[in-house]
């Protein structure tokens, strides 16, 4: 039998024609990318309202010409990642963790992501012998980051055959999912996800990349209940986007829905400037005063810190 969570990513929508309809959209408000193509989880265009080209989830995954545009320090690669890879797919950037790169297929395809200069595959039969070998003969690495793509991809199957390999590192002290499938289609953290995270000796933690209020409702919230009571611990990372999430409102929102569901928001992560984001991006300065205004609004917890990747530096960088 087929995975509910697999077909329900048959669902996604993939055509702007088809999405433009769908919204009542003109055609001209979108383009079709030759590359990195149009791509979102049908529950959340069910959220988008019609006839809104300036929808907040829309806005996160419609493809348009800004992305031709070239603006000064916009670049194809402004994290350079490239000199920190121990092998294609393992990247030991900070000190005690790695992340571990199992897939690049992601269950939605955000246009502000630096993936977007990067081919696409679906990858589930890849090989990780290399790298799991290299995070064995690493003790300082007490953490493994589950990052892509989306790890939520691959199937629970290959996901237990990761977790069991880590388990014979005892130096290996956490495992971390990166994800958008709960969001985009919570039916994957189905019974066989919960048994496989509950099958790691160490500790689990998510980081949730969820960037508007919008995204959120019952059924996706219980899904991430699903895993807090599986044991593993919930946070958040957000992108700091104009026009998604620039007003103290949507954020304040955002961060409050998070840790009265049980999640601790984490990080708000001022822009990678990937060449065709420019129109993405928040001034520093407006960021630090949305922050500011967060500390008035909200629990200490509450309050993700805002951070920057500046490349060659130990860990991100707190604005
Ligand atoms: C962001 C990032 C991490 C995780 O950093 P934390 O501060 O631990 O969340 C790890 N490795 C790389 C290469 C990263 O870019
Ligand atoms: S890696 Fe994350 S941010 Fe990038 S396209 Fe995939 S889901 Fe979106």
């Amino acid at each position: 039998m087929v995975d509910l969570w697999r077909q329900k990513l048959r669902e996604n929508f993939t055509s702007w024609t088809e999405l433009s309809h769908f919204l009542k959209l003109p055609l001209d408000v979108g383009v079709s990318p030759r590359f990195f193509p149009l791509n979102i989880p049908r529950r959340l265009v069910e959220k988008m309202e019609k006839g809104n080209p300036k929808d907040p989830l829309l806005l996160q995954f419609l493809p348009t010409v800004k992305e031709d545009d070239k603006t000064e320090g916009f670049v194809k690669e402004p994290v350079s990642d490239q000199s920190f890879r121990l092998s294609p797919r393992l990247l030991k950037k900070y000190r005690d963790r790695v992340l571990l790169l199992p897939t690049s297929a992601c269950v939605m395809n955000c246009r502000f992501c630096f993936r977007k200069n990067f081919p696409y595959a679906d990858q589930e039969s890849i090989s990780l012998e290399k790298e799991l070998h290299q995070i064995g003969q690493d003790t300082t690495i007490e953490e493994v980051i589950l990052s892509g793509g989306d790890p939520l991809s691959l199937s629970n199957e290959r996901l237990l055959q990761i977790v069991q390999q880590l388990n014979q590192f005892p130096h290996v002290k956490r495992l971390r999912f990166h994800t958008r499938y709960s969001i985009g289609i919570p039916e994957r953290i189905d019974e066989g996800f919960l048994d496989l995270i509950q099958a790691f000796s160490g500790i689990v933690y998510f980081v949730i990349h969820t960037n508007h209020p919008n995204e959120w409702d019952d059924e996706v919230l219980n899904a991430h209940t699903r895993l807090r009571k599986a044991g593993a611990i919930l946070l958040s990372q957000t992108v700091l986007l104009r026009g998604v999430n620039d007003q103290i409102e949507i954020l304040e929102s955002l961060c409050r829905y998070l840790v009265n569901g049980g999640i601790k928001p984490y990080y708000l992560h001022q822009l990678d400037r990937v060449e065709g984001t420019a129109h993405f991006e928040v001034q520093r300065e407006e960021g630090k005063a949305l922050i500011q205004e967060l500390w008035s609004r909200l629990s200490g917890y509450g309050i993700p810190t805002y951070v920057e990747e500046i490349p060659f530096m130990a860990g991100k960088t707190p604005i």
